[in-house]
């Protein structure tokens, strides 16, 4: 049986990184498979963060997520910390991982910053609790962006360990979850750095196109995004070495549902004076009707807080027997 899974940190404005590299095919995949999608408010506090904006933020991200399409009838919708599994698997899951496979993480070199020492242990020990949240539910699949692959292939290696030393006789405790990295755009780039994932917590917001921004601040942030001086290639291998330039032609092409030659074909040859303002057209009016419904639905907190309880009560309905199965599976007494 076939299980997806995913989560999405409430860190800030969902934007068109996750979207095209996670979120379209959630929508998409809770018409074939048996979804959970967690708001993943433990991986929130891993960084600094201010507990009032938290609460804000993890509403807001419920009424994006929904906005964008998913579908709470669907899909399991709930947030992290209101199912105590995570928390509790992640410990175990933390006795099986090992130092060594932690210190190759790069997503921990990149977010920790120049200060290692000063770092949260909780930053470090992120991917394991991003195991413990596929696999207390025994998903199979899981659809993310191109930067968690690392992440991913250490959620296998912490499953197949486990099933080693703990899976019994034939050793199949938790499925090795699969990673489905096939999003329009699966890396897509800041706006101010081409060689820079766009990233919810990168203090800029001019770095992003916010999935709730309105169409002239798409427009603006679309323009005033940093580019190189040269026209557009009329071709591909023109965009190498250009990160700024391929950044922009992959959005556009990932909006309109082509590809990189063809967008060329259309604009190879003019320059970025023509390209943007044609972008943020295509941005605005791809965007439009999910930025209404957000508006709409953002207001109203009764609704999202139980839709969220309600999620929160499935998640734990799958999640609470596997961990019962887990503690049993290490030793420990039933309590
Ligand atoms: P943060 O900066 O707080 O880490 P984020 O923008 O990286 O936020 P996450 O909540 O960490 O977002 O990731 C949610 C999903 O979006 C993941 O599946 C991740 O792989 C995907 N994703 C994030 N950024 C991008 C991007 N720039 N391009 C494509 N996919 C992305
Ligand atoms: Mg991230």
């Amino acid at each position: 049986n076939e299980r997806v899974f995913s989560g999405i940190q409430p860190t800030g404005d969902l934007h068109l990184g996750n979207y095209l590299g996670a979120i379209v095919n959630w929508v998409r995949m809770q018409e074939t498979h048996d979804c959970i999608f967690c708001i993943v408010d433990l991986h929130a506090i891993t960084m600094s963060h201010d507990p009032q904006l938290l609460a804000k933020q993890t509403r807001e991200l419920a009424a994006a997520l929904i906005a964008s399409g998913l579908d709470p009838d669907r899909c399991i919708l709930f947030h992290q910390s209101a199912v105590p599994m995570h928390a509790q698997l992640a410990w175990i899951l933390q006795c099986v991982a090992r130092v060594g496979w932690l210190d190759r993480m790069t997503q921990f070199k990149e977010k920790k910053g120049k200060d290692k020492e000063g770092a949260s242990v909780g930053l470090y020990t992120y991917p394991v609790l991003q195991a413990a949240d596929i696999l207390g539910y025994r998903a199979t699949h899981v659809p993310v962006g191109e930067d968690q692959k690392q992440h991913l292939e250490l959620a296998r290696d912490i499953a197949i360990r486990f099933n080693q030393n703990f899976g019994g006789g034939d050793g199949e405790f938790f499925p090795v979850p699969e990673p489905m990295i096939q999003g329009p755009a699966t890396r897509v780039m800041s706006l101010r750095d081409g060689t820079a994932k766009m990233s919810k917590s990168d203090p800029s917001d001019m770095s992003r196109i916010a999935m709730t921004d309105d169409a002239d601040t798409i427009m603006r942030k679309f323009k005033k995004a940093k580019t190189d001086p040269e026209p557009l290639p009329e071709s591909e291998e023109g965009l190498e070495g250009r990160p700024e330039a391929a950044n922009l032609v992959n959005i556009y092409a990932a909006l309109a549902g082509t590809d990189r030659a063809a967008v060329l074909r259309e604009f190879g040859g003019q320059g970025f004076g023509s390209f943007k303002p044609a972008l943020g057209e295509l941005a605005a009016e791809k965007l439009a009707p999910n930025s209404e419904r957000y508006r709409d639905l953002k207001a109203d907190k009764k609704t999202l807080d139980r839709i969220l309880r309600d999620g929160a009560a499935k998640a734990d309905a799958i999640a609470a027997p596997i961990l019962e199965d887990a503690k049993r599976a290490v030793g420990f007494l039933k309590g």
